[in-house]
């Protein structure tokens, strides 16, 4: 079906799983289909399904970990809904059938997800993009104030990676899959002290999870002015954390290892 502009937009709810992981379904009123995004378990999924009077059509993987695929085979098993993930990392996705890159794109529903390989966190990472509903679903790639630990690739490949995420719109809703937000803040204060628009960001988070409230989706105007590791090549953070000679990445690369050992 293609895209007009009278379409509904997506609906999209967000509930948490596991410790700090999120779950979030998406809907889509106009083919009634609906896609759990990472599913780390099978039972708040089909909780939140439910809550709606929605019926799980699709699964959409960003990468492998077990906090992300581990309700997979179980809500295929109970719903027989498709699942789409990474084509690169196609042999750890569990009870894949649809494998997809950036030359195709995602089909969901009257919908088409844009797809961006985003590796570094992982070696198959992606990320979707549903642009007419502002949406991103970018995994443990960018987190709110923070970016994923660079587990199978290298700076200079999380760098690409981050530049793909940072070059969407400012309004872009960015839902990424941990609630990391206040410890990510913490960081991103001692990295960049001098930023107002950080600062005020950080009491904005502190507000809402004294409130029990989700720090997620974080916008990307919020991101580009507050987040380290989208803003490895500005002036203060390549004073702080980089060398002479060293590539925007290089810096990119120090501030994580920064991170992994605040
Ligand atoms: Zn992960
Ligand atoms: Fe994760």
């Amino acid at each position: 079906m293609p895209q007009t502009a009278t379409q509904p937009p997506l609906e999209i709810a967000v509930f948490p799983m596991l410790s700090d992981n999120y779950g979030f379904l998406i809907h889509d009123p106009a083919s009634a289909k609906t896609a759990a995004i990472d599913p780390a378990e099978a039972a708040p999924v089909l909780a939140a399904c439910a809550a709606h009077g929605w019926q799980l059509t699709h699964i959409l993987n960003t990468h492998h970990h077990g906090d992300h695929v581990g309700g997979n085979l179980d809500l295929k098993a109970k719903t027989g809904c498709a699942i789409v993930g990474p084509a690169y990392d196609r042999a750890r996705i569990p009870g894949i059938d649809v494998a997809v890159d950036e030359a195709s794109g995602a089909d969901f529903g009257s919908r088409h997800a844009e797809v961006f390989f985003v590796p570094g966190h992982t070696r198959g990472h992606i990320a979707y993009y549903f642009a007419r509903d502002k949406a991103l679903f970018c995994g443990d790639t960018l987190f709110a104030l923070g970016c994923g630990r660079l587990f199978e690739g290298t700076p200079a490949q999380m760098w690409s990676s981050l530049l793909k995420l940072r070059a969407l719109p400012d309004d872009t809703r960015v839902y990424c899959a941990h609630e990391y937000t206040q410890s990510n803040a913490r960081f991103a204060l001692s990295a960049e002290p001098e930023n107002a628009a950080l600062a005020a960001q950080a009491e904005e988070v502190a507000r809402l999870r004294a409130a029990g409230q989700f720090t997620i989706p974080s916008t990307l105007a919020v991101e580009k002015a507050c987040n380290p590791f989208l803003r490895a090549d500005q002036p203060d953070l390549r004073r702080r954390f980089g060398g002479a000679g060293m590539t925007d990445a290089d810096v990119l690369g120090a501030i994580r290892a920064a991170k992994d050992r605040f």
